[in-house]
């Protein structure tokens, strides 16, 4: 069975604050739920990760970077939420980011059993906007990279390659892995949309508003076995975030919620056709839909790779 990690703890709750900013901090618990009920799991077949340590956290950021989100004015500009500005400092950790730490351990494991298992699925993390020593876009732990960094100092992978199809650049992760020769980033991402300031990256696909499904996977089907095949990875994280969705608030693309389950099926299959381990992470998403788009998605990947 395709190992799919997931914890309550994911869901971000606080007080209501959470609808403040268009992500869906309950879009975990709907996906879980999805899942669970059309029997596509029991409702204890999933892996439960431990939240990361600060011990892990410290291998990629700064001391002082993880200091300054206990600063309410630091942590209210990555959430993009003002109002986490007034919230005691304990309420915002306990609330906003333990979830996230909870996912962060998540995305950890899933790379752990994708090397177990092929394939693994984390149902959260994805935050390819927090780098070393600075966070945004709504992602305060660089989850990714952390995740390979331990997998790298342990011995257990020589080179990773991150799909990363969320519509935003992955700029964290990449400003990461720059100093990372056993690590590269394939992004497709809209080329004028956040972030303001691009990283480089080792295979960047920016692409203007407007594309069709036809057309962006037609350049997935096209470019991703080239970098597959350059990078030549023992592992590949694929941040498959769902916001190219067309009816998606912070992006201008035009998938449909059938484009992108057929992405994710795309490049799932692309990278097991050749061997390799692939750990999914789900990044962003900002439509009503987005908990729906990668429930169907994860179904399509579930009916492929994990036959019963
Ligand atoms: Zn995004």
């Amino acid at each position: 069975m395709i190992p799919i990690v997931y914890h309550p703890r994911y869901n971000i709750t606080a007080f209501g604050l959470e609808r403040l900013h268009p992500f869906d901090g309950r879009k975990y618990r709907r996906i879980h739920e999805a899942l669970v009920s059309p029997g596509l799991r029991r409702p204890r077949g999933f892996v439960r990760p431990r939240p990361v340590t600060r011990a892990d956290l410290l291998k990629v950021h700064t001391e002082e970077y993880l200091r300054s989100l206990r600063r309410p004015d630091v942590l209210a500009g990555i959430l993009e939420v003002p109002v986490v500005a007034r919230l005691p400092a304990w309420v915002s950790d306990w609330r906003i980011l333990r979830p996230m730490r909870y996912a962060t351990g998540g995305t950890i494991l899933a790379c752990r059993l994708a090397q177990e298992n092929g394939v693994s699925i984390n149902l959260g993390g994805g935050y390819h906007h927090a780098a070393s020593a600075w966070g945004g876009g709504f992602c305060a732990y660089a989850d990714v990279p952390l995740a390979v960094k331990l997998l790298h100092d342990e011995g257990k992978v020589e080179r990773v390659l991150v799909v990363d199809l969320d519509a935003h650049q992955g700029d964290g992760t990449a400003s990461v892995f720059r100093g990372w020769h056993w690590a590269s980033i394939y992004d497709l991402y809209e080329r004028d949309i956040f972030p303001a300031c691009k990283e480089p990256e080792d295979f960047p696909l920016p692409v203007g508003p407007g594309l069709t499904g036809s057309d962006y996977l037609g350049i997935v089907r096209e470019t991703l076995p080239k970098a597959l095949d350059a990078v030549r990875p023992d592992l590949v994280v694929y941040n498959a975030g769902s916001d190219p969705f067309v009816g998606d608030p912070l992006a201008r693309y035009r998938l449909t919620a059938g484009d992108l389950a057929e992405r994710d099926l795309l490049v799932v299959d692309t990278v097991r056709q050749r061997g390799i381990p692939v750990a999914m992470v789900l990044s962003g998403g900002y439509s009503a839909e987005s908990w729906k788009i990668h429930a169907d998605a994860i179904e399509g990947i579930l009916a492929r790779f994990d036959p019963r």
